[in-house]
């Protein structure tokens, strides 16, 4: 059985693509997510209480292969994968999209993490959309000088920017529709994490045409390991693994 760490499109779309080549599949699920969007195959949810555990998990499953498709942005339960790995002599992949780059006019400010963009922001608009996600937002919360309309997939504990409207949504967006939603909102600065792909990329597309700047989160470094980039090799991969 292939293992796949999922939580992304990407370990969606792998996970259909072994089922549907009759390879058996389980994609792991942090849990963090209220309704997940459920991928093919079977689905395990929570964590496996770190890598001595998930290296347990591993051999008592009759795993051959693993596949970390998780979010770009997602450090422990990667640097868990590796260790496991290692310990249960299993292969493993790293399936991971890659980074956005900028194009010609676009007015992107490069941060090392959360707390560094929130630091930056003042600097650059009154009026934010934040897209980075339900955790790490207290690094906003100090921020007094900006409104932010803050959209994630689940509600966001506390501590939030004083000034503040809450989104729930999910994506996949649309030019247009990240267009209206900045327009609607008087936006003048997006930010984002350095997620990569297409889903939540339209936001991007958006800033750029309303010359707007946008405060990119850097990905955190990684341990190195085999990585490839798209569904398809993963696939090939997994098959031969498997
Ligand atoms: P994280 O910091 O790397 O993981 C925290 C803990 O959650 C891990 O130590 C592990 O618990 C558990 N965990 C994480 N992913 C898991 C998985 N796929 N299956 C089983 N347990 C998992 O991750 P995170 O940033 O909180 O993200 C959680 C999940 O959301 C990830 O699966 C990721 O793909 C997805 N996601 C994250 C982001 C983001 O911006 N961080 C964005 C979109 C989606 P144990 O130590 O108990 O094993």
């Amino acid at each position: 059985m292939i293992l796949v760490l999922g939580g992304t499109a990407e370990a969606r779309e792998l996970a259909g693509a072994l089922h549907n080549r009759g390879i058996a599949v389980t994609t792991s699920l942090a849990g963090r997510v209220a309704r997940p969007r459920l991928p093919a195959g079977e689905v395990r949810i929570g964590g496996f209480g770190g890598p001595d555990a998930l290296a347990s998990w591993l051999a008592e499953h009759a795993v051959s292969a693993v596949v970390d498709a998780t979010h770009p942005f997602a450090e422990r339960i990667s640097a868990a994968a590796a260790l496991a790995c290692q310990a249960a002599n299993v292969p493993l992949l790293r399936l991971q999209r890659p980074g956005w780059s900028e194009r010609p006019g676009d007015r992107w400010a490069w941060v090392g993490d959360l707390a560094a963009a929130a630091a930056t922001l003042p600097s650059l608009g009154e009026r934010a959309l934040l897209t980075t996600g339900r955790q790490g937002l207290a690094s906003f919360a100090r921020v007094e000088s900006a409104w932010f309309l803050i959209r994630c997939v689940d509600p966001p504990q506390p501590p939030l920017p004083r000034h503040h409207e809450l989104i729930l949504d999910r994506g996949p967006y649309t030019l247009a529709g990240e267009g209206a939603l900045i327009d609607r909102h008087r936006i003048d600065v997006v930010v984002t994490k350095d997620s990569g792909g297409e889903h939540t990329a339209a936001k991007l597309a958006a800033a750029h045409e309303r010359e707007l700047p946008v405060i990119v989160v850097r990905r955190p470094p990684r341990v190195a390991m085999e990585t490839v980039r798209t569904v398809q090799a993963a696939v090939d991969w997994a098959a031969h693994a498997g």
